[in-house]
């Protein structure tokens, strides 16, 4: 008898678990059993899946396999901040970063291991692609850093390791897996996806049914500038870019955010900050500056807070709506990346 090597079941969203148990011969809503046992309650087993008959259980574990991610390291911050490395079982590893806020929790998850898109400022970018991560991997990250807390998670962002545009039908899935009830119940509005600006996905976003909600890396609209810290998505340029986020805005009724990093010498300049106007105005969106957080081997300083002031209060003159990202966590490794480009061996 020839052995087929079991599936993974963090690669099924909601309609492939409910699929799943079909093809096992049980009802749909054996499905979303399932679904609330592996990311609700994260059982580390299926003989755990205590309230599903015991037949159905062993079927599925000869089908299926189940492997937590595990955690290697947990740092947190003085203002409340954690961030979480894990390990999935082929030592494969990714960050997850909580960020409680009073009584809610925002969970920052990784899409991917690495990342090829290669921003010069970031830290994922400079050590390259790894590989995908499957939806209930990306869904774990957010239950267990919400499990840790003693929370339950109120948002979770896309915002960790990875390109989500380019993982583009796992995040998906993810994101379904932390918006259905019997799993995290997150609001779709809740719910974050974060990208470089690869147009195809934000297209795809955008005709989605879901109220899932956009963010989108700018960073600087200038194209030579953009171009030469962001090069991998220089086939998509910001007239492009704009039309595609228009044109979002008019299908889903939703305002993205724009987030940029500040970058002392980089993209701080007044003609930087005319052609985040002339980019940002009179259409429906949020200007969100971050002062960049420095990265080993990455020569970025933030502007000082006077300049990153002064910008911020030029943009709302101009009438873009604005806000200046609240500086969580960086007594820790805070920056996306930052943890893994530790624990890689030097020269990987
Ligand atoms: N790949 C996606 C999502 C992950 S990166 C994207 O680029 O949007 C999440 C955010 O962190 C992006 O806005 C990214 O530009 C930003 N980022 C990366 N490195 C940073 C750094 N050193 N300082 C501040 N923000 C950084
Ligand atoms: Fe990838 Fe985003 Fe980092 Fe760019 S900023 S390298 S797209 S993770």
């Amino acid at each position: 008898m020839s052995e087929t090597p079991p599936k993974d079941i963090a690669a099924l969203d909601p309609a492939g678990l409910t699929e799943a148990v079909s093809a096992l011969g049980m009802p749909a809503y054996r499905g979303k059993q399932l679904l609330a046992w592996l990311y609700d309650k994260v059982v580390s087993g299926f003989d755990a899946m205590t309230d599903l008959p015991a037949a159905f259980r062993d079927s599925i574990a000869e089908t299926y396999s189940l492997q937590l991610p595990e955690l290697v390291e947990t740092q947190r911050s003085s203002d409340g901040t954690r961030k979480y490395l894990w390990r999935f079982a082929d030592s494969v590893m990714v960050e997850s970063v909580g960020i409680p806020v009073g009584d809610r929790l925002t969970v920052c998850f990784s899409t991917q291991a690495g990342c090829a898109m290669g921003c010069r400022f970031c830290a994922t970018g400079e050590g390259g692609f790894v590989r995908d991560l499957l939806p209930g991997e990306m869904t774990w990250q957010v239950a267990l850093v919400a499990r840790d807390f003693g929370m339950r998670a109120s948002n979770a962002v896309a915002m960790g390791q990875g390109e989500p545009m380019r993982n583009y039908d796992a995040t998906l899935g993810a994101l379904r897996l932390m918006n259905a009830k019997e799993g995290l119940g997150i609001g779709a509005r809740h719910l974050t996806v974060s990208t470089c600006g690869v147009i195809p996905g934000i297209e795809r976003l955008a005709r989605e049914p879901e109220q899932f909600t956009l963010a989108v890396s700018l960073h600087s609209a200038v194209q030579k500038t953009r171009d030469r810290i962001m090069p991998s998505v220089k086939k998509w340029p910001l007239e492009t870019l704009q039309s595609a986020l228009i044109d979002y805005t008019q299908r889903t009724g939703r305002r993205p955010t724009l987030e940029f990093a500040l970058i002392a010498g980089e993209n701080d300049s007044p003609a930087e900050v005319s052609a985040l106007v002339a980019f940002a105005r009179g259409w429906m969106c949020h200007v969100n500056l971050i002062p960049v957080n420095p990265v080993t081997g990455a020569n970025a300083d933030r502007p000082s807070d006077a300049r990153i002031a002064e910008i911020a209060n030029s943009l709302s003159a101009a009438g873009v709506e604005t806000t200046v990202r609240s500086e969580r966590g960086t007594d820790i490794d805070a920056a996306c990346g930052q943890l893994t480009q530790r624990h890689r061996p030097k020269g990987a």
